[in-house]
């Protein structure tokens, strides 16, 4: 295979990876370069694979690298994706996983296999909040959970058998950062293992393996697919870490990304850098135009010279991304409002599409949660969240425009 070393992100999320890794050696119907080979990797929509002699077979099974058995061991659709993930955040290797969940749970499985305490961020993505806050602590892992804006918060958690610091950066939904340096530093010097949830910053906007950090998570759900059609998730790291996830908790609890999921997610991924440099440009206009909105109490927005962390989102990212939180002066009734009236901007969870979604958490996923417990998550009344998508600025500021025209200020 071909490993080339790229200077830009845009030829290495086109090109890198993109070498087919099997093609049948010989048989006069088999692929050669000779014939033409694919230029895009098809999808090996296939479970099994099958040998000519039992020979080959066992060598297969020995070892594993040289080929193919079964592909929730291995497929070649989800090898290019792996290699292409792995040069995209300058890891040795990665895992494509079924789901940003899956990628998480793997992780943390492999980091924490026997046992151990966990310290992390506050506030999480909430699947992996309550995966640490309710499932791991019935097996026997604990979780402190601190303010990681704070790195010394980190330190003094931890423990003699911490295994694991666990972060964010942006947060969901106030968009807070960790300085990752100074943490990936700390996790260092205690010979602690490093993870990064990286899905609200992809690779485009920062790289952490370059920052210290041992393991980068993905929900490729999101930016990294982009297009809306696909849950799958990725995990890259050093090689060890990733031949222990692969061998152990990816195989044995098995969130085993599909091949055509794989494929989906190959297929979104060379226009990656184009679009986070658009979702980063519209969300800097629309971050601004939301500010002097009359009806806006506050925005939250890594680039925003308001943001409390400016400075380190300056330093740390490349682009400030398309995550924007605002709060309307008018609370609940006006966040309704708002969705109701929105026309360009579509009401649906999920982040990094192309489509800039809307979502206020009050009226619809946290309206089971109590007011109490709402607030103290940060949830308010009034907090809207936009994914902003790739539509022209103009189109999606005119649809704020108009529906927040009604709305209290
Ligand atoms: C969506 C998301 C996840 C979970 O990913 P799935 O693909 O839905 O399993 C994890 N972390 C973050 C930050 C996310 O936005």
């Amino acid at each position: 295979m071909k490993n080339k070393k790229y200077k830009g992100k845009s030829t290495e999320a086109i090109h890198a990876g993109e070498s087919l890794p099997i093609l049948p050696s010989d048989g006069e119907e088999g692929l050669s370069e000779k014939t033409g080979i694919p230029l895009l990797t098809p999808i090996y929509q296939n479970s099994t694979f099958q040998f000519q002699t039992a020979a080959e077979c066992e060598l297969a099974c020995i070892d594993e690298e040289s080929g193919y058995i079964y592909t929730r061991w291995g497929n070649p659709t989800q090898q290019v994706l792996e290699q292409k993930l792995a040069v995209l955040e300058t890891g040795e290797a990665a895992l494509a996983t079924a789901s940003g969940m899956g990628a998480i749970s793997t992780a943390l499985l492999t980091a924490l296999l026997d046992g151990g305490h966990v310290v992390a961020m506050e506030t999480l993505y909430s699947a992996a909040y309550n995966l640490l806050n309710e499932d791991f602590p019935r097996m026997g892992i604990e979780t402190t959970f601190v303010d990681a804006t704070d790195p010394n918060k980190i330190e003094s958690a931890i423990r003699p058998d911490t295994k694991v610091i666990y972060l964010e950066s942006p947060t969901n939904p106030l968009l807070k950062l960790v300085d990752i340096a100074a943490c990936a530093e700390i996790a260092k010097t205690h010979n602690i293992t490093s993870i990064i949830d990286n899905t609200f910053a992809t690779a485009c906007g920062q790289q952490p393996i370059t920052l210290g950090i041992d393991v980068v998570l993905h929900s490729m759900t999101k930016y990294l697919s982009g297009n809306g059609a696909v849950i799958a998730g990725a995990i890259i790291g050093e090689n060890e870490f990733i031949m222990r996830a692969k061998k152990g908790a990816l195989r044995n609890f098995g969130a085993v990304i599909s091949p055509f999921n794989a494929w989906l997610t190959l297929l979104g991924i060379p226009t990656l850098p184009l679009r986070w440099t658009k979702h980063c440009e519209n969300a800097v206009s629309i971050a601004t135009f939301l500010e002097q909105h009359p009806a806006v109490a506050w925005v939250r927005y890594p680039g925003l010279v308001s943001h409390p962390q400016y400075e380190l989102a300056k330093r740390q990212m490349n682009g400030f991304g398309g995550m924007i939180t605002m709060e309307l002066k008018g609370g609940r009734d006006a966040g309704e409002a708002l969705v109701n009236r929105l026309q360009i901007c579509s009401l649906a969870v999920s982040l990094g599409d192309v489509r800039t979604l809307v979502c206020h958490p009050a009226s619809t996923t946290h309206s089971l949660v109590s007011a109490e417990v709402r607030q103290q998550t940060g949830i308010t009344d009034g907090m809207v969240r936009f994914s902003i998508g790739l539509e022209d600025t103009e189109d999606i500021i005119a649809d704020l425009d108009q529906a927040l025209d009604v709305l209290p200020s």
